[in-house]
């Protein structure tokens, strides 16, 4: 089945008529096709997004707010048959595709709350007879260009904050994932929301995403993926003087000190490599072990990781399923072709070969051992499942480590020693640190973010979105 655009409150057959089948990462069978549009059904979403702005602004906090609850009661009722459609086009599990949608849901309902927040501040003024204020105005039309690895809970979770502070939008998802963000965009239609407020443009990125930082009614880009189109993104949309925001990648360590829960420490680690076959820019890829310990955990992680079910992410037992499509196991099994020649492969390292799963882009869970971070494999993001293990003798030389990355997005520590964990937050290059937990798990009303080339631009999510979807207008009422 063909599925169109969403431009202006209607579903519309691209402009060049052509569709790209969506195919499963599973076994590459056929699931629907998407439109492959051109750049003038980006620049008629873009329009429309112009044309919605100012009534859409005028709405109150309130207002907006009702249709993003409107929106996230239908996806409630819709969870079963998006999750399926999430697993056979993403290739995660039911399970957390499930946890996927719930995110998206309670994002949606979060940003309606935030409605009734107080939104700007009252400033004392010399004069008495004064009253200053500030006032957040929204921006005007966004641009969203949004990744794979997470096809509903990014859109969510850029376009409910966009929407509540009264911008209008136009986004593009990922291209091996549409269907996802497409039922995001259907339930915002079903809850009513007016013609032009939200408008999805599906395609590839090379080809729409130009068309969209270009657009003049475009007059701000939130983007998450690859550090390579983000840094190209930025330096155009600086040039047109646009505020961007950028979620970038991440190789993100995890810490294990000699007193740490060990079975804890393994456990996180299972789950925030290889969930998601990896495939998250918070996953846990170093992992920096004190020496007393390291044989231990080192064992207990590969037996734990000899132990996980590979297969069909619609069977309940599975606990990872394919990378999402043929390149991405491509890339994954190039780095870890380069990581045997430069580090020691402790288990995995290859594509699975069985029979039931050869038409699949599936790779075995994958442990390095390494002596020196100065490897490929410790330096360039995978985004797959593969982790690599660290020896060192001391907390410092852990933190050194931890800190050896161009990344800056997440990071972990296990440890009882309470002043240790102190100088880890104090000291350690991420956005976010999770203590005695793994480097994954976030909660959509607290702050997202990297520091270094892991992201740029205010942080998403929580009250922090306000930042880049609204800009400040400081008011001066004489009372007099
Ligand atoms: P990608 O950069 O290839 O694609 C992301 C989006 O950009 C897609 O919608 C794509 O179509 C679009 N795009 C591609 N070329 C473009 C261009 N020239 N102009 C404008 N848009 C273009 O990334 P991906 O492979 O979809 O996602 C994986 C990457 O995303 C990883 O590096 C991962 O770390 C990162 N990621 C980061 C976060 C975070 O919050 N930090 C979250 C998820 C994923």
């Amino acid at each position: 089945m063909n599925f169109y655009n969403y431009i202006n409150g209607e579903w519309m057959a691209p402009s060049t008529n052509e569709f790209v089948a969506n195919l499963s990462p599973h076994d590459q069978s056929e699931l629907d096709a998407f439109p492959d549009s051109a750049e003038i059904d980006m620049e008629m979403a873009a329009n429309a997004a112009k044309n919605a702005f100012v009534s859409w602004s005028r709405l109150s906090y309130q207002q907006r707010g009702d249709y993003l609850l409107k929106a996230s009661f239908i996806l409630q009722q819709k969870l079963d048959e998006v999750a399926i459609d999430l697993t056979k086009e993403e290739g995660k599990t039911l399970a957390e595709a499930k946890g996927e949608i719930n995110r998206a849901i309670s994002t949606l309902q979060y940003y309606a709350a935030e409605a009734n927040q107080p939104i700007g501040d009252v400033i004392s003024s010399r004069n008495p007879k004064m009253i200053i204020f500030t006032k957040r105005v929204p921006i005007g039309p966004v641009g969203l260009i949004t990744p794979w690895n997470f096809p509903i809970a990014i859109p969510a979770w850029k376009m409910a904050p966009a929407l509540v502070y009264g911008n209008t939008v136009v986004i593009k998802p990922a291209e091996s994932v549409p269907k996802s963000t497409y039922h995001l965009v259907e339930c915002l239609h079903e809850a009513g929301i007016p013609a032009g407020v939200v408008n999805c443009v599906f395609g590839l990125g090379s080809v729409l995403g130009n068309a969209m930082i270009e657009n003049p009614s475009i007059k701000a880009i939130s983007f998450t993926g690859s550090n390579a189109v983000g840094n190209a993104i930025r330096e155009k949309a600086s040039l047109l003087g646009k505020p961007v925001q950028l979620e970038l990648g991440g190789k993100n360590p995890l810490v294990v000190l000699k007193d740490a829960d060990i079975d804890l420490a393994v456990e996180s680690t299972i789950n925030d490599a290889f969930l998601s076959t990896g495939q998250k820019c918070t996953a846990t890829s170093r992992v920096i072990v004190e020496s007393e310990i390291y044989e231990l955990f080192r064992e207990k992680l590969m037996e734990r990781t000899n132990e996980l079910i590979i297969g069909d992410p619609m069977d309940e037992e599975t606990f990872l399923g394919p990378s999402v499509s043929e390149k991405q196991q491509k890339s994954v099994l190039s780095m870890i072709e380069q990581g045997k020649k430069e580090a020691k492969l402790l288990t995995g390292g290859t594509a699975v070969a069985t029979v039931e799963l050869n038409k699949g882009h599936y790779v075995i869970p994958t442990i390095f051992e390494l002596e020196s971070q100065q490897v490929e494999i410790a330096r360039k993001e995978v985004f797959g499942p593969v982790v690599s293990l660290m020896k060192v003798n001391s907390f410092e030389e852990a933190l050194e480590v931890a800190n050896d990355t161009d990344y800056g997005l997440s990071a972990g520590i296990f440890t009882r020693d309470m002043s240790l964990s102190q100088r880890f937050i104090d000291e350690i290059e991420a956005g976010m640190v999770h203590i005695n937990s793994g480097t994954v798990a976030t909660e959509l009303q607290a702050p997202f973010g990297g520091i270094k080339s892991s992201s740029f631009g205010p942080r998403e999510q929580g009250k922090a979105a306000i930042e880049f979807y609204t800009k400040i207008k400081t008011v001066y009422y004489n009372s007099n």
